[in-house]
């Protein structure tokens, strides 16, 4: 299976096993806009509490907050949004479909680096063991041509999107001969600045001095907290404010499923340091966060750091950590090093001091701050597709087998009595009722048991507990494992302690 058949799968799949439906979906639905089902909302919890726990829980010095999704307008003044939070975005005349520039620009780049590697490969095979890969990559004159291109596209794209040469993006998209997927055609209209935030109105009058934004992002909310929530717990700098909730960003080019959503949820975390230790800080939580990640298990290759092209506004040093979807690498994280602008110009607009008093200095200043910013969404998406396996099995069947990581996995264990007789279905609940108290779990005596474990593995149960006629007699139990499908005898008292501690999260967290 190619990764655009895949990612088909995963899409369908999480509709059939009730993990993410199209928003209003009898209405035809609503763009990139989605809901969660049963299994994907408990998915969604366990990676936001795990979020939480290792970023509260674990750091004496990070406390949390929740702050409404209605702010005052002028605060998208200060940080900045209302004057810039735009995309440059271009039309094709003939498709009518509605490009971001700078994505098309990307999606070329990313093809010249692919074309590169596809030589290599094809290099690799033919000359086998004396392959001098770093010799090929130098002096091979196709090669060569390739990057000298990405080279010049690259600083041409950068300088035009750090001096918003709207103009120039375009003329990069002429130059290379870039086509719209749809129409195949070079028939682009002018790119311009679209902002991307929703707004409304507050109260009975639609006046414009009513007009409120739904948030773009949930950092705001802490920066104008920031002395509130300082002073309620006495924090010392270095410390930080995390917050998990929805944000809303009218998406020019909503696509890749739940990727980019026009309604979608953060997790963030502003961490506030003394200037000039700033850098350090950054460094640090590139560092930490990388780790969140790789802590799930999943091949480390499928993450990298890359640097952003051009700074935002607000940032002295920013890196995404991009997560390689079915669709290519994408950002799934940001850490930002964004300085004292939000204090500073929130100090600006309200009038009010947002300065912290350093009893080891001496002295008040205005923090800077390090954000560690990642989308749930994005995450929920990482880990369907990572997990998400056709598995071609020795007597020739296949199955679907998601192979989510087990503190995260929605269901952590389903209690199966063989038969729906006997006394079964009785002494299985006995222990469905000991196991739901820990976690979700789930009890299920409808069709062949066979059936009924194909059923857990496609929603990523990692195990499920068969009750026959021989626990009756010995009290004891099979224990089946999701990803080996071997099955054990194990005595029924233990399975509270056994099963309980492979799902629990707090061995994830010791891992940290
Ligand atoms: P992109 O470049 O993909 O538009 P961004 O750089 O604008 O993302 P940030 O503003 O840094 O994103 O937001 C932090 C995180 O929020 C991102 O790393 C991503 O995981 C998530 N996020 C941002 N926009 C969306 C969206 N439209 N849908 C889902 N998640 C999103």
């Amino acid at each position: 299976m190619n990764n655009e058949e895949h990612f088909k799968n995963v899409i369908s799949h999480s509709k059939e096993y009730g993990f993410i439906f199209p928003s209003s979906e009898i209405y035809d639905g609503l763009s990139a806009v989605y809901d969660y089902g049963t299994y994907g909302v408990e998915l969604k919890n366990n990676i936001r509490n795990y979020w939480w726990k290792a970023m509260v829980q674990l750091n004496e010095n990070i406390v949390g907050l929740d702050s409404a999704i209605f702010m005052h307008p002028t605060i998208w003044k200060a940080s900045g949004h209302v004057d810039a939070f735009n995309d440059p975005l271009i039309d094709n005349k003939d498709s009518k479909k509605r490009y971001r520039a700078d994505v098309l620009i990307e999606e070329y780049l990313a093809k010249q680096a692919d074309k590169i590697e596809k030589e290599v490969e094809k290099a690799k095979k033919r000359f086998g063991e004396k392959f001098d890969e770093p010799l090929y990559r130098s002096t091979n004159p196709r090669i060569t041509e390739i990057q000298t291109t990405i080279n010049n596209v690259y600083s041409r794209f950068k300088k035009g999107m750090e001096e918003s040469d709207l103009a120039d993006l375009r003329q990069i998209i002429v130059d290379c001969e870039i086509v719209c997927p749809i129409s195949g055609t070079k028939n682009w209209t002018d790119v311009r600045q679209f902002n991307l935030m929703f707004s409304t109105s507050m109260g009975a009058m639609e006046e414009s001095s009513n007009q409120l934004y739904l948030r773009p992002e949930t950092a705001q909310g802490i920066f104008v907290n920031f002395l509130n929530v300082q002073k309620t717990t006495r924090m010392k700098i270095p410390f930080g404010i995390a917050q998990t909730g929805k944000a809303f960003r009218n998406e020019i080019v909503a696509r890749q499923f739940i990727f980019r959503m026009r309604e979608f949820e953060q997790m963030e975390m502003q961490f506030f340091v003394q200037p000039g230790t700033e850098i350090e800080w950054y460094e640090s939580w590139k560092k930490k966060r990388l780790a969140w990640h790789h802590n799930l298990g999943f091949p480390q290759t499928k993450y990298r750091f890359k640097d952003h092209t051009k700074l935002a506004h607000y940032a002295n040093a920013a890196a995404d950590i991009e997560f390689e979807f079915p669709f290519g690498f994408k950002e799934i994280e940001g850490i930002h090093s964004r300085t004292d602008f939000d204090l500073k110009s929130h100090e600006k607009f309200s009038g009010k001091k947002l300065q912290y008093f350093d009893p080891e200095l001496n002295s008040s200043y205005v923090p800077y701050v390090v954000e560690t910013s990642i989308g749930l969404d994005r995450m929920v998406l990482a880990i369907l597709s990572q997990s998400l396996t056709k598995e071609t099995l020795e007597d020739g069947t296949t199955r679907d087998v998601m192979n989510i990581p087990h503190f995260l996995a929605p269901v952590k264990a389903a209690v199966l009595p063989l038969m729906k007789k006997d006394g079964l279905p009785e002494k299985a609940l006995e222990l469905f009722n000991k196991l739901k108290l820990h976690s979700f779990c789930q009890y299920d005596e409808k069709d062949s048991i066979g059936k009924r474990y194909r059923r857990q593995d496609a929603i990523g149960t990692p195990y499920a507990i068969t009750i026959d006629h021989q626990t009756l007699e010995d009290n004891t139990v099979t224990i089946r494992d999701r990803d080996t499908m071997k099955q054990e005898r194990i005595n029924m008292d233990e399975v509270e302690s056994i099963v309980m501690k492979k799902v629990d999260i707090t061995e994830a967290l010791k891992r940290l």
